[in-house]
């Protein structure tokens, strides 16, 4: 393990292809191989690189990954700064001091994100707090290589009960990173742990959960959406562990809630989270596949006052994206048939490559040809504990569109 990375003079040099440095330069953080005419010494998997221009000139300082697209990551633009441990506390500390600054002293049952990855200037590191647990995740080689490090300067920072590591989908194979999820500090995390947001109540399983157990970047989309639903009814559609249906009930004063989600692990702690807020009367939750749901729906002719489409990402892969818009063309057209003339609909994309142009075009399409007029309220993204890097658009992810459909 390098706990201590050499000085960048002495580390391999990436020489840059000719015309290719401008994006470095401007500080995007993913040098990808296409970009890159030689390295001057043998890399190893996870060594200290410093990344050069065609001409030598430096750029900046990274990790390596002979085996991922993403050749190196960049961390510094200061020549002659050390990716060393202090280096990385350094960043740690910027990440927790911001979310501290934004949501003031943690407690037992409040949570956020404190790194998120190239937004805190940490490409491939992701922290979650859970009350007094930290939930980890490594999606770059080079930084699960230094964990033991990051794992003590969490620990000496925050001094959590435990650190779970979850693992992402497809990382073993862009990354050729062998990771298991599991305990890797203190004591397990209870299942499930106890989580208050927006004043709701949530019972959330941080090791068998999706990601890593809550999406914490919908925190204020739910708290938006219920400023529209007093006295409405409302379809909350792919309703993971209720979040948009139970903040609707219990801080939006809405009438009655039908959620829907395929996956019957997180229902059942979406029940639990309806009757834990005193809210399971008003709402009912489907195990369905949400187009199969929209359609029978629409079929028996239901209505409802408010539809809130939150579907997963629809796409990892550029190769994907026109599959993917005609997929949220259709479910935002399934969405319409149920909802009110006057209606909310709120439609979210988490799929980054889909653009905010895309998206709306999408809508624009969808209003087209369904006649009806749609006005766009608000267009939202993610909370502030997932801040965006200007120099790293890709870290702008989640669109949430609150919109009036005629
Ligand atoms: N709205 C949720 C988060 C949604 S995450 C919240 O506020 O917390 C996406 C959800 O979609 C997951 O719970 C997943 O189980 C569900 N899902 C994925 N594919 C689905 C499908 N075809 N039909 C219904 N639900 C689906």
């Amino acid at each position: 393990m390098t706990a201590t990375a050499p000085p960048p003079t002495t580390a391999p040099r990436v020489y840059l292809k000719e015309r290719r440095a401008l994006p470095f330069f401007s500080r995007h953080p993913w040098v990808f191989a296409g970009a890159i005419d030689r390295v001057d010494r043998e890399a190893t998997p996870g060594a200290v690189v410093t990344l050069h221009a065609s001409d030598g000139k430096f750029i900046a300082a990274g990790l390596y990954n002979p085996h991922s697209q993403i050749r190196v990551r960049l961390y510094s633009w200061n020549e002659g700064e050390h990716l060393d441990s202090d280096f990385w506390s350094r960043r740690l500390d910027s990440a927790i001091a911001l979310r501290q600054n934004l949501y003031g002293d943690a407690n037992s049952e409040s949570g956020c994100r404190l790194v998120f990855s190239e937004a805190d200037g940490l490409s491939g590191l992701i922290v979650d707090r859970y009350g007094e647990w930290l939930l980890v995740q490594f999606t770059s080689l080079a930084l699960a290589d230094r964990r033991d490090l990051i794992l003590d300067l969490l620990e000496a920072k925050l001094r959590p009960q435990g650190i779970w590591l979850r693992t992402e989908k497809g990382i073993r194979e862009s990354e050729q990173l062998e990771l298991a999820d599991g305990l890797a500090r203190g004591a397990e995390p209870p299942r499930p742990l106890n989580l208050v947001e927006n004043g709701v109540q949530y019972a959330v399983d941080v090791q068998q959960g999706h990601k890593t157990g809550f999406y914490f970047d919908q925190r204020d989309n739910r708290a938006a959406v219920a400023r529209y639903v007093a006295g409405k009814r409302v379809l909350d559609v792919f309703c993971y562990t209720g979040g948009f249906g139970l903040t609707a009930l219990k801080v939006g004063n809405a009438r009655q809630v039908h959620a829907v989600d395929v996956s019957e692990a997180a229902l059942e702690l979406a029940r639990k989270n309806a009757a834990a807020n005193q809210v399971a009367d008003a709402i009912e939750f489907v195990k369905s596949d949400a187009f199969e749901e929209l359609e029978r729906l629409a079929a028996a002719g239901e209505l409802f006052d408010v539809v809130i489409l939150d579907p997963p990402k629809l796409t990892r892969h550029r190769a994907g994206l026109a599959k993917a818009l005609r997929g949220y063309h259709s479910l935002n057209q399934l969405a319409l048939n149920v909802l009110n003339p006057g209606g909310i609909l709120v439609s979210c994309s988490c799929s980054g490559l889909i653009g905010r142009d895309d998206f709306v075009g999408m809508l624009a399409a969808v209003s087209q040809r369904s006649g009806r007029p749609i006005q766009i309220l608000e267009s939202r993204g993610q909370a502030a504990d997932h801040p965006t890097s200007v120099h790293c658009l890709e870290t702008a992810y989640l669109k949430c569109y609150i919109c009036h459909v005629a």
